[in-house]
């Protein structure tokens, strides 16, 4: 493998022409799309529309004019294909840790006629909020709830049991890249009495999902790292329609309401998936979803995953073949079906290492312990930039060129 068979690679690629349709700064290699996905060049176009016109001239008619008050669900079913679900079954509101405050809730309505079960299983590796929300929640109810957290993903099954009322897990998990048999795991849970939520934060975009096909319950995820939302961008949250009557969250704002201007004194929850929303929605975020996924309906889930699978198995070989003699460990599992669209490295400086390697251009991140984190995304990362990279990564533990004692930010 040379630089040219990359480019090679890159000429024959149809993906490649929607890099063109996102703006990344000259000099820049960017493995960072699974914590902030880059910036579609559409959504500057779009934010000054929402300001200036939508918001500036047409003002509070906007609501209206412009669909905003619409705009969670129109944005949900547009979606909805990416994940494997239904028209009027996502909605993309609120952050990906309220929307699970939400879906466990939910989850835990439909099992109540269950008193016997208590227990919300999930991951000690789980990204911390989805632990920390479900701590909350259980806590808050008094009622007996306990999060239960399970160390190796093969002690999931005995983990989940008659006491049993929820399986929590995240479906690409975000350190390590690993990527969850779906349909065999939600089978487990159901076959037990659970009902499953996923969190797809590191796959919507990343790798085909297929909630429905799969027998998934609900479902959350995020829209500000594979499907380029922009910053802090609104999450979204999936309830299928066979759940949705027995869907019931305490977060029962307005914009839930089967008639938020009657503005009656009691609350009534809408028919469908409008139920999962709670109240005004941030539009300017919330209009620039649309942008990335915009770019995704000019393409499919499958030629994503083609494409990511060949630049995640790339980096795997050449940092293991050219950066041999360094001590690099790969956290990521080889095999490809069990594999998101990132790969983690270990390195005893992993956080010096990254760190230079952000100063030369090569934009990943760090996660504790000693991982070193690159995301791959297929519609604006090519072979050679992997090429590139694992040549400045291999330049850089070549001539130990890394400063251990590098500083740390608030956020790594
Ligand atoms: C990124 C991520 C989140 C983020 O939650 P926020 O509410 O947006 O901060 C939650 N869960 C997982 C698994 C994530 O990867």
């Amino acid at each position: 493998m040379t630089r040219d068979d990359c480019l090679a690679r890159d000429a024959a690629d149809p993906l490649a022409p929607l890099r063109g349709q996102f703006d990344l700064p000259p000099g820049v290699i960017y493995l960072d799309g699974n914590s902030l996905g880059a910036r579609p060049r559409a959504a500057l176009a779009r934010a000054q529309n929402v300001i200036a016109r939508e918001w500036g001239i047409d003002l509070i008619k906007s609501w209206n004019t412009a669909g905003w008050f619409e705009l969670p669900r129109r944005l949900g079913d547009r979606l909805a294909p990416l994940i494997g679900a239904a028209a009027g079954e996502v909605v993309v509101t609120d952050s990906t840790s309220v929307n699970l405050f939400k879906a466990l809730a939910g989850a835990l309505h439909v099992q109540a006629a269950h008193a016997e079960r208590k227990v919300i299983v999930t991951e000690r590796s789980n990204f911390p909020t989805d632990i920390y929300m479900a701590q909350g929640l259980s806590g808050w109810l008094e009622r007996g709830y306990q999060v239960r957290l399970v160390d190796r993903v093969e002690d999931i099954a005995d983990a989940v049991g008659p006491d049993t009322a929820v399986l929590m897990l995240t479906h690409v998990n975000y350190r390590t890249g690993y990527q969850h048999d779906m349909a065999a795991l939600s089978a487990l849970a159901r076959e037990r009495g659970a009902v499953t939520v996923w969190d797809l934060a590191h796959s919507a975009g990343a790798v085909p999902v297929a909630l429905a096909r799969d027998g998934a319950d609900f479902a959350v995820g995020c829209t500000y790292k594979y499907l380029n939302g922009g910053p802090g961008a609104p999450a979204f949250i999936w309830v299928p329609r066979r759940h949705q009557a027995q869907f019931v969250q305490p977060l029962s704002g307005w914009w839930g309401h089967a008639a938020p201007f009657d503005m009656a004194p009691h609350f009534a929850p809408c028919d469908g998936i409008g139920r999962a929303l709670c109240g005004t929605q941030p539009i300017v975020s919330l209009a620039m979803v649309e942008c990335g996924l915009d770019v995704f309906a000019q393409t499919d889930m499958a030629a994503i995953r083609a494409k990511s699978l060949a630049l995640t198995s790339l980096f795997i070989d050449l940092v293991e073949t050219r950066c041999a003699g360094h001590p690099l460990e790969l956290v990521t599992p080889r095999e490809p079906a069990r594999r998101g669209s990132q790969v983690s490295f270990t390195h005893p400086h992993g956080f010096a290492v990254m760190q230079a390697l952000i100063g030369r251009g090569v934009i990943g991140d760090y996660r504790e312990p000693a991982i070193m984190r690159f995301g791959f995304t297929p519609l604006y990362t090519s072979f050679a930039d992997v090429w590139d990279a694992v040549a400045i990564l291999k330049d850089i533990l070549d001539r130990e060129d890394y400063d251990v004692a590098a500083r740390r930010g608030v956020v790594t």
